[in-house]
């Protein structure tokens, strides 16, 4: 009998226990998460503050309905619009993870345009790499190749815009027009599909595991979003994987300088103490929804007091002990060790990213940018090496694009975790490298 999981898994592992930045095997073996589990745990594992915290509201608030005010709700409310939150995004709707405040920003997008007399602007455009969840819609509209596998007939069919990617930028790598190439495909799409037919434009600002840390040319989202309000289209940014700090800001769309109209946090959120995630929109986007009569529904368990009380703990240690400050420094160091180490490895065609949202894109052929056979599962083989030499690692990019890989580590490791996971990569780099040679 299979005991879990559902479908079995090449990396099966059975982890007994965490804390801090280390997972520890039934085995008794200790392994460096360097990928945060799913680039979720930003403080650590193992926070006493937060479980004492967990347990306090499980005592006094079990479950109350999801639209009722509660104490635990109000000072998780109060953190996020006093410390983290853009000013402009001052409504908020919480629900249990990424996939789901996807759904809920695409509702609030849709609803707003039906509720201003432009019900016929119900496009969600997003980009051709992407991942924004796993409900079927976000499965369809997602630019995620591998996660679609047998419900491509099932599935809304993505419409999407090219995700500016400078180091495969049909003009060349890293050509000096790749920002006009991209910005003109932008507008090749909205005037294709009609401007008057397109509520919103979904992005991650940066990509996570649909590319790995894949960063636009400079000055894009700028004039991107100058384009879509010139075109009256919302911006959504998914900052699932980027929101609390992990690329060294509180947001991502702050490094742009862009304001999204409706903007999603998960993981990093909580730090997997607790199941919770948050969109987040203006004021005017609310009140549009609201005087149109339409609901925006919550689910069961959305705003659990708990969830709400774990991520009120968690962000409250992130400000007390510094750790979005440690971000920055931290991610630099990371940076250079792996260009140092690995930058003119024949197997690594860029080494990017900013804060701890690091990716390694591994090719076959360095100068032609060849990907390696997808039936050799490159990006499997290198996550079992280097689990067996003690490192977690996260695999990114999907289709064409597969053999990518992440790191995410929580904001908490140092100098023998930065030296474990360069040298750990290197070796498993080697092993593929004299594998195929
Ligand atoms: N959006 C982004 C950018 C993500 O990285 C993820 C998960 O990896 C999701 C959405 C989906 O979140 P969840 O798995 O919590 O539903």
């Amino acid at each position: 009998m299979i005991k879990w999981p559902y479908l079995p898994q090449d990396l099966g592992l059975e982890i007994v226990k965490s804390e801090g930045a280390y997972l520890y095997t039934k085995e008794g073996f200790k392994i460096l998460d360097a990928a945060g589990g799913a680039i979720v745990n930003n403080i650590g594992y193992g926070r006493e503050e937060v479980a004492d915290a967990i347990k306090k509201t499980a005592l006094n608030n079990t479950y109350v309905l999801p639209p009722f005010l509660t104490p635990e709700r109000e000072e998780l409310l109060d953190e996020l619009r006093n410390h983290w939150l853009p000013p402009h995004l001052t409504r908020i709707h919480l629900s249990s993870g990424g996939s789901e405040a996807n759904e809920s920003a695409i509702k609030m997008a849709i609803q707003y345009q039906a509720s201003r007399g432009e019900p016929k602007k119900n496009i969600i455009l997003t980009r051709s790499l992407s991942y924004h969840g796993t409900t079927l819609n976000m499965t369809g509209i997602s630019g995620h190749a591998a996660r679609k596998r047998g419900l491509e007939n099932y599935v809304p069919v993505a419409k999407t815009i090219e995700t500016p990617y400078p180091l495969r930028c049909p003009l060349g790598s890293f050509h000096p027009d790749a920002k006009d190439y991209y910005l003109k495909n932008l507008k090749e799409v909205i005037s294709h599909h009609g401007a008057e037919n397109i509520a919103a434009l979904l992005m991650e600002p940066v990509n996570g595991s649909s590319g790995g840390a894949i960063y636009p040319p400079e000055g894009y989202w700028k004039e991107a979003q100058d384009i879509l309000i010139s075109n009256d289209i919302l911006l959504i940014a998914d900052e699932v994987m980027t929101g609390f700090g992990r690329t060294g800001y509180k947001f991502s769309c702050e490094d742009y300088e862009i304001k999204p109209d409706i903007m999603i946090a998960g993981k990093g959120m909580s730090s997997g103490y607790a199941a919770i995630s948050g969109t987040y929109s203006t004021d005017k986007i609310a009140e549009s929804i609201m005087n149109a009569g339409y609901l925006v529904m919550f689910h069961t368990f959305a705003a659990l007091p708990l969830s709400c009380t774990a991520s009120s703990a968690v962000l409250k240690i992130l400000r007390r002990e510094n750790l979005c400050e440690k971000v920055n420094p931290l991610g630099k160091k990371l940076k250079q060790k792996l260009i140092a180490e690995l930058g003119h490895h024949p197997l690594v065609a860029e080494i990017r990213g900013k804060g701890l949202l690091i990716g390694v894109e591994i090719v076959k052929d360095k100068d032609k940018l060849l990907s390696f056979d997808e039936n050799e599962r490159i990006t499997d083989q290198i996550l079992s090496k280097g689990l067996e030499e003690g490192v977690l690692l996260y695999p990114g990019g999907t289709g064409e694009y597969r053999d990518i890989i992440c790191l995410g580590p929580p904001y908490i490791i140092g100098n023998d975790e930065i030296d474990l996971i360069v040298s750990v990569l290197k070796k498993t780099l080697n092993y593929i490298q004299a594998k195929y040679a």
